[in-house]
């Protein structure tokens, strides 16, 4: 299979899954659909395309490696209850990355801002079963 096929099908499968898909579940919705394409063309593109700026890839300590197909700057919530990873569409702070330059002399490309704390759905369920 040509490589530009393989790469719109990974990007598209990334697109349609829920986003921050880890490499594991990028292969399985591929694997489904396009059984001759192996793990490793998977989970090696996956690195490459994150390498060139084509996707962003995660790094939230204690989980695999997450991509995420949206490329414009924008943060995270983790919830500490069910480890679903939000986006976060606040006005991003860019103007951090140039304070950083000028204090330390850092050429600095992108920052990440990972929010932590608990989803409205668990606080919704903590709150149900705290009141029987
Ligand atoms: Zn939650
Ligand atoms: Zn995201």
């Amino acid at each position: 299979m040509r490589a530009t096929i393989q790469r719109q099908i990974i990007m598209d499968t990334l697109a349609r899954l829920h986003q921050h898909a880890t490499a594991e579940e990028v292969y399985q919705a591929i694997h489904a659909q396009h059984p001759t394409i192996s793990k490793a063309t998977v989970y090696r593109n996956l690195q490459a395309f994150a390498q060139q700026g084509d996707l962003v890839s995660l790094q939230i300590e204690g989980d695999a490696t997450r991509y995420d197909h949206r490329l414009a700057l924008h943060y995270h919530f983790v919830c500490k209850q069910c480890d679903a990873i939000f986006d976060v569409d606040i006005t991003p702070v860019e103007h951090i990355n140039q304070n950083v330059q000028e204090q330390y002399g850092f050429e600095v490309d992108t920052h990440e801002i990972v929010f932590r704390g608990i989803c409205p759905a668990c606080a919704a369920n903590q709150n149900k079963h705290s009141n029987t």
